[in-house]
């Protein structure tokens, strides 16, 4: 239901104004605070107009897996702050996907993406996708060429993530759109980590903006959700039909939990960016750590692109191989840091407000063959880091535990 209408506001307000005032229209009791709205049915004004709404020729609640004023005001918000016309929700960033390629995709058509990406998005165009005759190519992330190459005339989507997890990879966006549309295809964008907040693709040329709303948008780790941010056209044209018979759709109170989560978006993010920032430094001066992985770092091979792609700042997530000799022995260090932990999470999630740390040869990539994931950059040493809110004394201290013990 992503035409209903808006609460009204003024012209040229600022993303962290629309990110706490858009919403659906106050109902008759005045609340200040966003409705939720926990119905799956729908009681209609009259027949006529219920079989006009049936119909989609007036727009109208009818039942709970075609649309949720809940779910209307995420929506609206969320599509405010990436600055598209609208947005989907879905019940997961995974059933986002899903909805966009069952959307845009038939048997024989193409699709590009980039190594690097979220493992189960691999997983599902590149196995299960395939199994429907969809073909795809998998490219390294930041080499322009390689996208340019693989694209063929029965390419339909090109779709990246930038930055990736857990290497903070970052790839092009404006020139990816440019091959996109040259290829007469769409560019999608995972805009997972960098959030709205550090960067709007369709700025830069996108038709397609995917979250796992689960991270950062919810922000602390409460619930599971996804989105794709979109033209009114695509989203009414394309997505609506796909959603109304999949039944992929956000549930209200999920929805309810990240309208919230969206209205301290961009304070959580600055400042855990802020504490992540100040952890790469320290960790890449720390004798225990051989590199670190952080685009907000100089060091970072891709810098200057991620500067200028994310107002200046490197994000909330970082990753740091552990010193050692050979791989058993990277495993056995890293093992001794998380193992170390007093205060911070051994999680495999990220965006939340408590930090939470992960080991991705053993988790994340643990599927993944030695070579596969050498060929990755994934070392047994490597830790991501997903930092939270937490005293950055208290952060350097808690990694401190484990890496100034090391054997
Ligand atoms: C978590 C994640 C997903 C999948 O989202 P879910 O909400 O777990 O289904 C997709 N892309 C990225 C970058 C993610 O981190």
């Amino acid at each position: 239901m992503s035409k209903q209408v808006p609460q009204p506001l003024p012209e040229g307000l600022h993303p962290e104004t629309l990110a706490v005032r858009t919403a659906v229209p106050r109902s008759q009791y005045g609340e200040n605070s966003e409705a939720l709205y926990l119905t799956s049915g729908y009681v209609q004004p009259d027949a006529e107009t219920s079989a006009q709404r049936f119909a989609g020729e007036e727009e109208g609640y009818t039942y709970g897996r075609s649309g949720n004023p809940t779910v209307s005001s995420f929506e609206m918000r969320l599509a405010a702050m990436e600055g598209t016309e609208a947005a989907m929700a879905t019940s997961s960033g995974m059933s986002s996907i899903m909805l966009m390629l069952f959307s845009l995709l038939k048997s024989g058509d193409h699709v590009v993406f980039s190594q690097s990406m979220f493992g189960s998005t691999i997983k599902l165009i590149g196995s299960e996708f395939a199994r429907f005759g969809v073909e795809s190519t998998i490219v390294p992330q930041a080499d322009v060429a390689a996208w340019k190459a693989a694209v063929r005339p029965s390419t339909k989507i090109l779709f990246a993530e930038t930055p990736t997890n857990p290497l903070t990879d970052v790839c092009d966006i404006a020139a990816l759109a440019d091959i996109a549309h040259n290829a007469g295809a769409w560019l999608a964008v995972d805009n997972c980590f960098a959030t709205p907040v550090l960067q709007r693709p369709v700025t830069m040329g996108a038709d397609i903006i995917m979250h796992s709303g689960t991270k950062y948008l919810d922000g602390q780790g409460r619930v599971m959700a996804g989105a794709l941010c979109a033209s009114e056209k695509l989203v009414t044209e394309k997505f609506l039909p796909v959603m109304k018979n999949s039944g992929l759709i956000l549930a209200p109170f999920n929805a309810w939990v990240l309208i919230k989560g969206l209205e301290t978006l961009d304070i959580r993010i600055r400042a855990q960016s802020e504490r992540a920032l100040a952890m790469a430094q320290w960790l890449e001066q720390h004798p225990q750590v051989a590199r670190v992985y952080y685009p907000g770092l100089p060091s970072h091979t891709q810098h200057a692109l991620a500067m200028r792609q994310m107002s200046g700042i490197g994000g909330a997530l970082l990753s740091f191989d552990v010193k050692a000799k050979d791989a058993a022995q990277a495993r056995e260090r890293a093992f001794h840091v998380l193992d170390s932990l007093q205060v911070l999470s051994l999680c495999t999630n990220l965006g939340d407000t408590k930090t939470l740390l992960t080991h991705p040869a053993s988790t994340s990539h643990g599927k993944l063959s030695d070579a596969q994931r050498q060929a990755a950059g994934i070392g047994q040493g490597m830790i991501r880091m997903a930092v939270g809110l937490e005293h950055i004394g208290d952060l350097r201290a808690d990694l401190g535990r484990g890496l100034d013990t090391l054997a």
